[in-house]
């Protein structure tokens, strides 16, 4: 009864994470939502570090075991609990956001981080909904906004959409290696068509 939403910046996370909630609590379901880097006090502070650490350059070891922290802390105050007394849980972002962007993106060692995911988080989503978007068609959605992930502004250019194209790889990448679990679904057309794309994966899981 966990489900997670995967996928790059303004990719449409939020819009669907909303549709499948209002599904669920329609059925009478308790649903609790939450998001990572964060979704506890702490895990929220955590999260704060990252996305404004100053000048000093954020050494990709030092964001993969912060995102981990970050996480035990959100399994066991959130997730666990939650998922023990029936709910359903719905995180925007989990695990394969680092397999993404600190494995993919930003290289560091795969195994490292599954070993990091087996000892420190020990549990996987029943179904992930992967929102698929090219880089171009996501830059347009995310103007202006302020972003973690090579995305300063005073990089050029064509060096975050290098970075943002090995998020998508990498989400792609996991998606193959986890057919059962991943869907992928395009994000490109309007948010009422990708939300009920949501909905009938959703619908299908519960189906099992
Ligand atoms: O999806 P959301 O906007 O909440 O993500 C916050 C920021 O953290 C984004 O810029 C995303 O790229 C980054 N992030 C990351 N590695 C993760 C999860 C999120 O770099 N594992």
């Amino acid at each position: 009864r966990l489900l997670t939403i995967e996928g790059g910046e303004g990719a449409g996370k939020s819009t669907v994470l909303s549709a499948l909630r209002d599904a669920l609590l329609a059925d009478g379901c308790e649903v609790v939502c939450t998001r990572e880097p964060g979704g506890t006090p702490l895990a929220e502070r955590i999260r704060g570090l990252l996305l404004d650490a100053g000048d000093e350059p954020v050494h990709p070891h030092t964001e993969l075991l912060l995102m981990f922290a970050a996480r035990a802390q959100h399994v066991r105050q959130v997730l666990l609990p939650a998922l023990a007394r029936g709910a359903w849980v719905i995180s925007d972002r989990f695990t394969d956001s680092s397999y993404a962007y600190q494995g993919a993106a930003r290289g560091m060692d795969e195994a490292f981080i599954a070993e990091l995911e087996r000892r420190a988080v020990g549990i996987e989503p029943g179904l992930t909904l992967l929102l698929d978007l090219g880089v171009a068609h996501a830059r347009e959605r995310t103007r202006g906004r302020d972003l973690l992930g090579g995305a300063s502004p005073d990089r050029i250019e064509s060096e975050r959409d290098d970075f943002f194209e090995r998020v998508r790889d990498g989400f792609l990448a996991r998606a193959a290696r986890h057919p059962q679990r991943i869907r992928v679904l395009d994000a490109s057309p309007d948010a009422a068509t990708v939300a009920a794309a949501a909905l009938a994966a959703l619908a299908d899981y519960r189906k099992g």
